[in-house]
């Protein structure tokens, strides 16, 4: 059975869900997305993400395309048109369409495109096994804290870590690791600290990343945020990355250097069993 997309307020099969050439999305990644993740048929941490969603547009001056509200019954209908129980459902704002020009249009409409992926992201073999991550150079624009569609330069280094044999990349600017190519990096120092980039204008701040660190402190660990190096990474007791789609996942590898014995670490599998319990116990947050 075919899925249905959502476009511009209409619920269409995928062979009519198509936006123009002269979207701006399309011509200069003029566009902000989000990807919120579906559990149990349940949206988990909805409304934070369409809070950041807010917060990329405001930051673009782009107008927003519909209400939080009527966003969320849009999604509500888009998981029950397509019997989504488990997996992900990505949504993008782009300026909507318009003669080709650098400068924006005059009365810009939004579009608003909808569309859901079935994923198992509970059981997931690499959670068991843990991640095997190199070093690349981040070459991404210097406003990552917004979420936009120009996701060239961390596709390439996520193709370069999967040609080389791993699972992703983590970014390193200036001697120290931003983040990865579409999530946030921890580690786990000697003294038990979780360490985790400080937010600004050199990552994005994570919905996931919030959350997690919430329930470390919770849980009595000590947080700090702060740049860490490659060598850091090496020297970490364990580490670990978090987004939205992958929750927390372990690292057992970075450049080359295998981290402890080699399996995900406690605080990693700690966090990520709290998280998943957590996110089962709430409702289309
Ligand atoms: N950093 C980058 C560059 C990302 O693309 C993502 C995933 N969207 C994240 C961090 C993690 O963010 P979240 O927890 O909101 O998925």
């Amino acid at each position: 059975m075919s899925r249905t997309f959502y476009v511009n307020g209409e619920f269409v099969p995928e062979a009519d869900a198509k936006v123009s050439v002269l979207d701006r999305g399309f011509l200069f990644a003029d566009a902000v997305y989000e990807v919120s993740t579906v559990l149990d048929g349940k949206l988990i941490d909805n409304r934070a993400h369409l809070a950041r969603l807010s917060r990329s547009l405001g930051e673009l001056a782009m107008a927003t395309p519909a209400s939080d509200d009527d966003i969320v019954a849009a999604q509500l209908k888009l998981l029950e048109l397509n019997h989504v129980d488990e997996g992900l459902l990505y949504l993008q704002v782009s300026r909507g369409v318009a003669d080709r020009d650098f400068g924006f249009p005059k009365n810009p409409v939004s579009s608003l495109v909808m569309f859901t992926q079935k994923k198992s992201v509970v059981e997931s073999p690499m959670a068991e096994r843990g991640m095997r991550i190199v070093a690349m150079p981040d070459q991404r624009w210097g406003r990552r804290d917004i979420k936009t569609v120009q996701l060239l330069a961390p596709s390439l280094a996520k193709q370069a870590a999967v040609d080389a044999g791993v699972d992703d990349a983590w970014m390193v600017e200036e001697g120290y690791v931003t983040e990865g190519t579409s999530n946030n990096a921890y580690i786990v120092t000697e003294d038990n600290v979780i360490q985790t980039r400080n937010l600004g204008t050199e990552i994005l701040s994570g919905i996931t990343r919030t959350a997690v660190l919430k329930f470390a402190k919770a849980a009595g660990y000590t947080v700090r945020e702060a740049p860490f190096t490659i060598a850091e990474a090496q020297a970490a007791k364990e580490a670990f990355i978090t987004s939205a789609s992958a929750f927390v996942m372990p690292v057992v590898e970075v450049d080359g250097t295998t981290l402890g014995n080699g399996k995900p670490g406690p605080v990693a599998k700690e966090l990520r069993r709290v998280y998943i319990e957590t996110a089962r116990e709430r409702q289309n947050l």
